[in-house]
């Protein structure tokens, strides 16, 4: 059976002039479909690198990423774009959410990149804010912040989601449901 997704081997190199940074020396991991991992390791350790290189915003020095077994072409700008915005949803730490459009508008905005968009309302109740639709994200908790976040990395309908630090800025049990509810679209979305 072809392996969902699958890293051999990744070597990422950053070179500041005399100096090279080895942000990750030789990373192998596999990932099931629909399966949930949370990578833990110190600041500094690689996450977000490795994260970036698995959603093609960033590229390996060396080694492979294999999505269905079809290997990501680092040299292939338009093909990684592609497969960014076929397959990826992204949520950061600190939401990222655009302060000039509602809480609904900014999970519609990801459907515009989508093919086949799940439904942007119906996402917002299932994360709890239906009643916050017209609110712009100044006007909304962290928590809440996040969740309209997590709605519109869902809401172009990615494969996978990657969540860099998602509770990083949220204090403990507010942590705890944004950890739930990710777990929750897991599991009925089936969503790596
Ligand atoms: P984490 O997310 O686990 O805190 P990072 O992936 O951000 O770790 O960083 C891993 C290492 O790579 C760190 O030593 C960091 O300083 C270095 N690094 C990350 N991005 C860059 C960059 N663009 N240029 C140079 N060094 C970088
Ligand atoms: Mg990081």
């Amino acid at each position: 059976m072809t392996k969902f997704l699958q890293a051999v081997d990744i070597k990422k190199e950053y070179r500041l002039g005399e100096v090279t940074v080895n942000a990750l020396k030789g990373v192998s991991f596999e990932i099931n479909e629909a399966e949930l991992i949370v990578i833990l390791g110190p600041s500094g350790s690689g996450k977000s690198t490795m994260l970036n290189i698995l959603g093609g915003i960033e590229t390996a020095s060396s080694g492979d990423i294999f999505f269905k077994g079809e290997s990501l072409d680092w040299k292939n700008q338009k093909a990684l774009t592609r497969y960014r915005r076929k397959n990826i949803g992204f949520v950061f730490q600190f939401y990222n959410l655009l302060p000039g459009l509602t809480a609904l508008e900014n999970i519609e905005l990801s459907a515009e990149l989508s093919e086949a968009p799940l439904d942007a309302k119906e996402l917002l109740g299932e994360v709890g804010l239906a009643d916050r639709e017209n609110h712009f994200p100044n006007r909304l908790s962290g928590g809440e912040q996040q969740r309209i976040a997590i709605a519109r990395a869902l809401c172009k309908n990615p494969e996978i989601l990657l969540c860099d630090e998602p509770t990083g800025a949220l204090d403990s049990s507010t942590g705890i449901q944004v950890l739930k509810l990710l777990a929750q679209f897991c599991r009925t979305y089936r969503k790596t």
